[in-house]
């Protein structure tokens, strides 16, 4: 043969186990696979993060967000096509096994549920993993857990929140990034519409749990303005949210990939800029970054929102009533 094809790089690690996967079911153009993992609770290591761990009971979020930071957790699969994020669905296996020896391994520090996928997408309908790894942490005392999600299938689990709640600080994040249904629709197509969220955090709040709402990112020229922003916090307020944080979108390549062509389509005025802006640099910094700081502060102060949720103690006679199971 002239011109023979090279044979294919062996796949390793994570781009094995994911090519491996067995399919569990498909639906539309969503694939679902049961992905077999080494561990679930995972170190995280950035300065940015002000948590030390992180926990994702899914690889992949079909709510696919144009803006998505978590894309290049699929590149690391060999899945390349950044539209494969939204399309190919990992459930990971054994997650509470793994979880229950985990904990043991790391007895501290504060635990981030969902900060690469949505931990309520609809996959968590039918696989209940994060049900399963709530289910855990319902037995556990004197953790620190912090719950990021866009869902109302939240509030299917409230009677284990609740027991997870009694004795360890337990918050949960309401992400909200406007309160517009059809900008919501374009920016994050497959997430619940917004006031779906806020009638979650309305529920989750009645029931007497810790909730707040994230409204991020924040997008230039898309979601900045005060009226926008304003908007959010009230919405929040009203809904029983005990606080209000936000954050800039940042845009690594691999989010780029999808965010720049949904630009041209549907903002084709600012496309230019964010290429320009942010193939120099994926964070936002300087003027812009404080001004909007300080715009969120306004806000917050407006409508009595702090920027996170009071030292949520755990309950001390549910502590001492744990203590008794061991005497
Ligand atoms: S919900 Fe979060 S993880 Fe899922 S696509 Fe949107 S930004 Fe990404």
């Amino acid at each position: 043969m002239l011109f023979p094809f090279p044979a294919p790089a062996p796949l390793v690690g994570i781009a094995r186990l994911a090519a491996t996967s067995p399919r569990l079911e498909a639906k539309s153009q969503v694939e679902y696979f049961e992905l077999e993992s080494r561990s679930i609770l995972n170190r995280c290591s950035s300065p940015r993060m002000p948590f030390p761990w992180t926990i994702n009971p899914y690889r992949g979020c079909e709510f696919g967000c144009q803006y998505c930071y978590a894309r290049y957790t699929h590149e690391f699969m060999g899945l390349e096509d950044p539209s494969l994020f939204e399309n190919k669905i990992y459930a990971k296996a054994r997650a509470a096994e793994l979880l229950r020896r985990e904990l043991r391994l790391h007895p501290e520090g504060e635990i981030a549920l969902g900060t690469s996928t949505d931990p309520y997408q609809p996959a968590e309908r039918r696989y209940r993993i994060t049900r399963s790894l709530l289910e855990v942490f319902a037995g556990e005392c004197g953790r620190r857990l912090g719950i990021t999600t866009k869902s109302n299938l939240v509030e299917r689990d409230i009677d284990v929140l609740l027991e997870v709640a009694r004795r360890n600080a337990l918050s949960i994040n309401m992400t909200v990034t406007t309160t517009d249904p059809a900008l919501a629709r374009k920016l994050e197509p497959r997430a619940p519409r917004p006031d779906l969220r806020l009638a979650a955090v309305s529920r989750l709040a009645q029931a007497g749990l810790s909730v707040g709402v994230f409204a991020s990112p924040i997008l230039p020229g898309i979601t900045d303005s005060e009226s926008s922003l304003d908007a959010v916090a009230r919405a929040a307020k009203e809904a029983g949210a005990g606080y209000l944080r936000s954050g800039l979108v940042f845009l690594m390549p691999s989010a780029q990939k999808q965010f720049f062509p949904f630009l041209d389509q549907q903002f084709p005025a600012l496309a230019p800029r964010y290429r320009a802006r942010f193939q120099a640099n994926p964070y936002l910094r300087g003027e812009y970054a404080e001004m909007i700081r300080r715009r969120v502060a306004r806000i917050r102060e407006r409508h009595g929102l702090p920027s996170a949720p009071p030292d949520l103690a755990p309950d001390p006679a549910a502590e001492q009533e744990q203590l008794a199971l061991f005497d």
